[in-house]
């Protein structure tokens, strides 16, 4: 990843000053690189994202056009994440805050909203049909629109515009990039439907940690089930996990997953339930859901991330034999 940039200490050019003594010609040229504007050095635009997978968006979008930096590192979970001290000073900092937005960042959106009086601030989500988003009570949407390739690659181009108004010499670039980034979601798009279709429907069942695979589901044909809600800033009772017992039971679901940002507690007090009831319920994998994964992962990227997990739903309910082997890190 793209770091800050350090700015340049404004007492460089004057210390450049003070070694070039040798002669006048050699003084006037100091004068000369102390003077120029910021314009003949541009230094790149300063970037904060708020999770992995707005960073990925931005990486994509950017490049190293700008000095990207990332509020949240993998397998944090952005529902709960509350500002420490120093991150408002690297919110302060940045030239434009991207922000996942539907109100992902719920500890954190007010802060975003104040922050955006004084800086730039896009909510990627946000600026998505009203219409292609679920609905959970009216006028809350269910934040987890990544987990739809064909929908985030709407996401890339809302993000060019905003860096092409702040950066215009590479406004092309970012046009170009954001482009070909949404086509290449939209191939990623086809390649998850075909995966999935592998799997006979009746097994098409995704039980998880949290809600975060609504979109997912509907976009590719499984039913998805959480423990928690939408956000893990609800708690899971007791009802809920026996609901979910009966439920796994009933339809002979083969196997559950966890989440490498959410905590695995209820999905194994799942288990426990129904392997009490006489079925075994294998562990089918750990899911990318709110974070991407770290360095090594093989899920640095959301789509090297959404293939993970494909891969891994594919393998855990796929045809009866063990469960996807090697969980991948957060
Ligand atoms: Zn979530």
């Amino acid at each position: 990843m793209h770091r800050w940039t350090p700015r340049r200490s404004p007492g460089r050019a004057a210390r450049l000053a003070g070694w070039i003594t040798c002669s006048l010609w050699g003084a006037l040229w100091a004068a000369d690189v102390a003077a120029a504007p910021p314009a003949q050095a541009p230094t790149p635009l300063r970037v904060l994202a708020t999770t992995t997978v707005v960073a990925d968006l931005v990486r994509q979008v950017a490049g190293d056009l700008v000095a990207l930096d990332c509020l949240m590192g993998p397998g944090v979970d952005p529902h709960s994440y509350k500002a420490t001290p120093r991150d408002a000073d690297r919110l302060a900092r940045a030239q434009l805050v991207v922000a996942s937005g539907l109100h992902l960042e719920g500890k954190l959106s007010e802060l975003l909203g104040r922050l955006g009086k004084r800086l730039p601030v896009v909510s990627v989500a946000d600026a998505l049909p009203q219409n292609k988003l679920l609905e959970l009570a009216p006028g809350l949407y269910d934040p987890h629109v990544w987990f739809d390739a064909s929908l985030w690659a709407g996401c890339p181009a809302v993000l060019a515009e905003k860096l092409a108004s702040l950066d215009p010499v590479h406004a092309p670039d970012y046009r170009r990039r954001a482009g070909e980034y949404a086509a290449r979601l939209q191939a990623l798009h086809g390649e998850l439907t075909t995966q999935l279709g592998a799997v006979p429907q009746e097994r098409r069942v995704l039980v998880t940690a949290h809600d975060a695979f609504r979109y997912f589901g509907r976009a590719y044909g499984v039913e998805v089930v959480g423990v928690q809600g939408t956000s893990t800033e609800s708690e899971a009772g007791l009802n809920d996990i026996n609901r979910l017992v009966d439920l796994v039971v009933e339809r002979r679901i083969p196997a559950v997953f966890v989440e490498t940002s959410v905590s695995d507690r209820n999905v194994a007090a799942l288990r426990e339930g129904a392997a009490a009831r006489g079925h075994a319920v294998a562990l089918g994998g750990r899911l990318y859901s709110d974070s991407l994964g770290g360095p090594g992962s093989g899920a640095q990227t959301l789509e090297e991330a959404l293939r993970s997990n494909v891969a891994t739903i594919v393998a855990g309910l796929g045809g009866g034999e063990s469960p996807a082997t090697g969980s991948p890190q957060p």
